[in-house]
C-alpha cells in the first residue's frame, strides 16, 4: 500500500522526539541507553500508537447512520446509541465506539462496523488470529504464549492460542470434508477435467502413519486409565525433480555415490487425519482431485509395506505404479542378517549379496535367500513372506531405469513435521479433535495454504 511519505515522516519525527525525551531522561539517571533498549521502547510506543490508531479508525468508520436496520431474522433493528467494545488485535487491546442497533423481537443486537470487519467484541481480530495460529502450529500452546510475548509485546493466554489455532484447524477440516464430498460428485469431476490448467506428466503419492498420544488434560475428563495411542495417517502428493550436482548437499553427495541419481520432492501438498483407512481413502481421493492425481499420465505411489496403504492405492488408483520404499526393504534384509547369522563375515557377505540382488530387481533371489534362513529364525521367515507379497513393488531395476524416486522420505518427513515435531513436542496433550485440527492447520501451513486459510477465518463461527 502507498502512504503519503510526508505524513509518515511527520509521524516518524514525533516518535523520534518521544524517544529522545525518554533516552534523555534515562541519561539523567546516569544510564546510557543501548540500541536494544531504544528498539524495545520504540516498538512499545509504536504498539500503543497502533492500538490507539486502530481504535480511532474503528470509532470513526461509520456507515451513514440509519434509524433502522433489517435484522437477519426478518424483523427490524432500531438505532440505540454509540456503544463501546474491546477487541484483541495485533497491537493488543483496542477500545472503540460504534453505532449499536437492537430492539428486534428476536432480542439480537447488531453493530454494522463489527459486521463489516468481522469483529467479535471481547475476541481476537483476524490479523492477530493468524499470528496466534502460526505460533500454535509450531509450539506447544503453553510455549506459544512466551514466544508471542517477545514478538507482540503483550500477553496472550494459552487458551486463546489454542482456541484460535483450533479454529483455523476447524476451517481446514471443513475444507477437507467439502472437498471429499465434492470429489464424489461426477458433475464436479467433469467440470474440473475441463478446467484443469496444468496436469503434470508424473505425479507421486505417498501415505504413512505416526502415533499420537491421546490423554485428557484435566483429571475430571479421565475415566479410569484413559490414555491411548492413535494413528495419525498422513498423505502427500508431490512432483519430483533431479537435483543438479552443482548444488548437492553433503547428504546428497553420499546418496549420489550410492544411488546414481538424486531426486527431490517439490510442490508438496500434505493432508492428515485420525481416521479409519476407508474414511482416509475418501480424504486421499478428494485431495488427489486437487492435485489432478486421477488425470496425470503417470501416477507413482511410494510407501512402506503397510497393507492398508496398498489396499487404498489399489481401490482408488488401480493403474498407479506401486513401489515399496527402498530403505524399508533394505532395512528388512539387515534385520534378517542380524537375527539369523551370528558370524560377522557370513553376515556381511549374505547382506552384500541380497542387497545387491534387491537393488538389481532380482527379488526371487532375495526370497530364496530368506527362505533358506527361515528354518533358523522367524525374522527370515517373515521377511520371506514380506518380499513375496511385495515382489511386484520391488522391481527396483525397472523403477530406476524409468527414473522413479524409490524412497518414501517425503511422507516420512511429513510425519515428522506434522506429527512428531508438533503433536509430540513436550507439553503437548491431546484429545482427538484438538490433535486433528492442529495437525490439519499445520498441514495447510506446510502446503503453502496458510494465507488462504487465515483469510477465510471469519467464515467459521467461534463455537466449533
Ligand atoms: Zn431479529
Amino acid at each position: 500500500m502507498d502512504y503519503n511519505t510526508e505524513t509518515l515522516n511527520d509521524i516518524a519525527r514525533q516518535v523520534a522526539s518521544l524517544m529522545q525525551t525518554a533516552v534523555a531522561k534515562q541519561a539523567e539517571g546516569g544510564q546510557q541507553a543501548k540500541i536494544r533498549e531504544v528498539e524495545t521502547m520504540m516498538r512499545e510506543a509504536l504498539r500503543q500508537i497502533g492500538a490507539e490508531a486502530l481504535g480511532q479508525f474503528l470509532s470513526s468508520s461509520v456507515a451513514p447512520s440509519a434509524p433502522t436496520l433489517a435484522c437477519p431474522c426478518g424483523g427490524k433493528l432500531k438505532y440505540q446509541r454509540r456503544r463501546s467494545a474491546v477487541v484483541l488485535s495485533v497491537f493488543g487491546r483496542v477500545s472503540y465506539e460504534r453505532d449499536y442497533y437492537a430492539g428486534c423481537q428476536c432480542h439480537c443486537g447488531q453493530a454494522p462496523v463489527d459486521e463489516q470487519y468481522g469483529l467479535q467484541p471481547g475476541k481476537v481480530t483476524a490479523g492477530l488470529a493468524s499470528l496466534l495460529g502460526l505460533a500454535g502450529i509450531e509450539f506447544s500452546f503453553e510455549q506459544s504464549g512466551e514466544w508471542l510475548k517477545s514478538f507482540l509485546l503483550f500477553e496472550v493466554s494459552e487458551n486463546t492460542v489454542r482456541e484460535e489455532t483450533e479454529r483455523l484447524g476447524a476451517l481446514a477440516l471443513a475444507d477437507d470434508l467439502e472437498q471429499s464430498q465434492q470429489s464424489q460428485d461426477e458433475a464436479y469431476l467433469q467440470k474440473r477435467m475441463r478446467a484443469a490448467v496444468r496436469v503434470p506428466q508424473r505425479l507421486y503419492g505417498s501415505l504413512d502413519a505416526a502415533k499420537v498420544r491421546i490423554e485428557p488434560r484435566k483429571k475430571a475428563e479421565k475415566q479410569g486409565d484413559y490414555e491411548t495411542w492413535r494413528d495419525m495417517k498422513v498423505g502427500c502428493w508431490y512432483e519430483v525433480e533431479k537435483v543438479s550436482p552443482q548444488v548437492y548437499s553433503t547428504r546428497e553427495q553420499a546418496k549420489q555415490v550410492r544411488e546414481g541419481t538424486v531426486f527431490r520432492a517439490k510442490k508438496i501438498r500434505y493432508y492428515c487425519d485420525i481416521a479409519e483407512a476407508s474414511e482416509f481413502g475418501q480424504l486421499m481421493w478428494g485431495q488427489g482431485c486437487l492435485a489432478q492425481a486421477d488425470l496425470v499420465p503417470e501416477l507413482v505411489f511410494v510407501a512402506d509395506g503397510a497393507v492398508w496403504i496398498w489396499h487404498l492405492v489399489e481401490q482408488y488408483y488401480p493403474r498407479a505404479v506401486q513401489i515399496v520404499d527402498w530403505y524399508h526393504a533394505e532395512e528388512r534384509l539387515e534385520r534378517v542378517a542380524q537375527a539369523a547369522l551370528a558370524n560377522s563375515t557370513a553376515r556381511e557377505e549374505w547382506l552384500k549379496d541380497t542387497t545387491s540382488n534387491l537393488w538389481e530387481g532380482r527379488v526371487e533371489a532375495v526370497i530364496r535367500a530368506c527362505t533358506l534362513l527361515a528354518p533358523k529364525c522367524v525374522e527370515a521367515k517373515n521377511a520371506g513372506t514380506y518380499f513375496t507379497n511385495n515382489e511386484a513393488r520391488m522391481k527396483y531395476d525397472t523403477f530406476r531405469a524409468a527414473g522413479y524416486m524409490i524412497g518414501s522420505g517425503t511422507v516420512e518427513s511429513a510425519c515428522k513435521q506434522i506429527v512428531t515435531r508438533r503433536l509430540k513436542c513436550s507439553g503437548a496433550q491431546w484429545l482427538v479433535p484438538g490433535a486433528v485440527k492442529t495437525a490439519k492447520a499445520r498441514a495447510a501451513w506446510l502446503s503453502g495454504g496458510w494465507e488462504t486459510l487465515s483469510a477465510r477465518r471469519d467464515q467459521l463461527p467461534l463455537a466449533v
